[in-house]
């Protein structure tokens, strides 16, 4: 494994959960960091801790090009590069299809399969041109299996799947892509499911979520693989979970 000291990592979603955990460890090991989100004072918190010499930071809502085109040139302006792309911001409302909250698919599909696009666009034409890259894109358990009130977030998550294995195709000999699908992990995540029998229903995963940390550890394994290899999948669930 390499090391990934004054790497420059872009981090999409880093205003919490895995996102902010996986921008402190990279800046504990040396790396630069581009942080985005639309909570940008819980980014300008993020940077103040991680010293404003190693962070990057903007509001940027992912399911807009120019904010994302914008964030990625603010990076490069102060450190040069981009060598990773942590492909992380996403929100889970779950509800059932018969519930028909249309805003809410929309939303879904527009932050977790547009945006995801959104970024590897705004990198990937740099990283081409510098013929290497590392881009990890974060899918779920749910873009494995389908459950109950998961359809609409269980088809971005598929479609992240898929995207993260044509990246890899057609970029072949260049970029690094790796897939990672979390099982449940402790994040603000279930804040973003409105509908409130759903929420109430995932209570039993309370008893078996584990840290963050551990996922924005195996985002670092996979960044820290050598440019000749990639960890193109990877799953990672609590060992309590059966889903
Ligand atoms: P959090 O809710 O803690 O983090 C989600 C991040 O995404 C926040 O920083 C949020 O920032 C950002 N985000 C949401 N919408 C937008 C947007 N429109 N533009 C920019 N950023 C946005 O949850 P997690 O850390 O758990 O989520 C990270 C990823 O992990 C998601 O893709 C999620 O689907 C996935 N995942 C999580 C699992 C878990 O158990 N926690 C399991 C499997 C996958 P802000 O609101 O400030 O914009």
């Amino acid at each position: 494994m390499i090391q990934l000291k004054d790497k420059v990592i872009f981090i999409t979603g880093a205003s919490s959960g895995f996102g902010e955990i996986t921008a402190t460890k990279l800046v504990a090991e040396g790396c630069k960091v581009i942080l985005g989100a639309r909570r940008v004072e819980k980014l300008a918190a993020l940077a103040e801790k991680l010293g404003p010499e190693n962070v990057a930071f903007q509001e940027m809502d992912v399911t807009k090009i120019d904010n994302v085109r914008s964030i990625v040139k603010l990076g490069l302006d102060k450190f040069g590069v981009i060598d990773g792309l942590v492909n992380n911001a996403g929100i889970m409302p779950l509800s059932m299809i018969a519930s028909g909250r249309i805003k809410e698919w929309d939303q879904m599909i527009d932050v977790n399969v547009k945006g995801v696009l959104y970024a590897i666009n705004a990198v990937l034409e740099h990283m081409l041109k510098r013929g290497h890259g590392k881009i990890v894109n974060v899918s779920s358990i749910a873009g494995q299996k389908v459950f109950p009130a998961s359809a609409v977030y269980s088809g971005t998550k598929f479609a992240v799947r898929a995207i993260s294995e044509g990246l890899r195709v057609e970029t072949a000999g260049k970029i690094q892509v790796t897939n990672i699908s979390p099982g449940a992990f402790a994040t603000e995540l279930g804040n973003s499911i409105n509908d409130a029998a759903i929420r109430d229903s995932l209570g039993a995963y309370e008893k078996i979520v584990q840290p963050a940390e551990h996922v924005a550890d195996a985002i670092i394994f996979a960044l820290k693989q050598p440019p000749s290899v990639a960890i193109n999948e990877l799953t990672i669930r609590p060992t309590a979970q059966e889903l």
